[in-house]
């Protein structure tokens, strides 16, 4: 059974979303689906505090670094190893973190709340 229900989305998303599903062949609701189930699948362990161990990929324009370092460093405690790469004029650094779950939220809504940085956590491995 599926459920509709409106939502408002900026005219920019709405034609990435409708240039994506076309290039795909899927339809918008199709796409939305996958899209969503992804985001969930991706935080559903963030529902239980637990240990938490996965990989940490940062992206940002170099001028960005010191801003990503600060955030990085702040929670070091996670952090077990971090590398950190130059790719064009984009700064990559990816980290194995292992730590609390509380802890490794509120450093991914840090990263997030940095304008033009990418940030994405894979969990590998939670401990409950
Ligand atoms: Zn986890």
């Amino acid at each position: 059974m599926k459920r509709r229900f409106g939502i408002s989305l900026p005219e920019e998303l709405v034609e990435k979303i409708d240039n994506l599903s076309r290039h795909l062949g899927i339809s918008r609701s199709e796409l939305i689906q996958d899209i969503l189930m992804e985001a969930i699948e991706d935080r559903l362990h963030l529902l239980t505090h637990h240990t938490c161990r996965g990989i940490l990929v940062v992206v940002s324009q170099r001028s960005d670094g010191e801003r990503v370092s600060e955030v990085l460093e702040k929670y070091g405690e996670c952090l077990i190893t971090r590398t950190h790469h130059h790719a064009g004029k984009s700064c990559v650094d990816i980290g194995l973190v292992e730590g609390d779950s509380d802890t490794i939220l509120r450093m991914e809504n840090e990263l997030r709340r940095l304008k033009g940085v990418g940030e994405k956590y894979l969990p590998f491995w939670c401990v409950r």
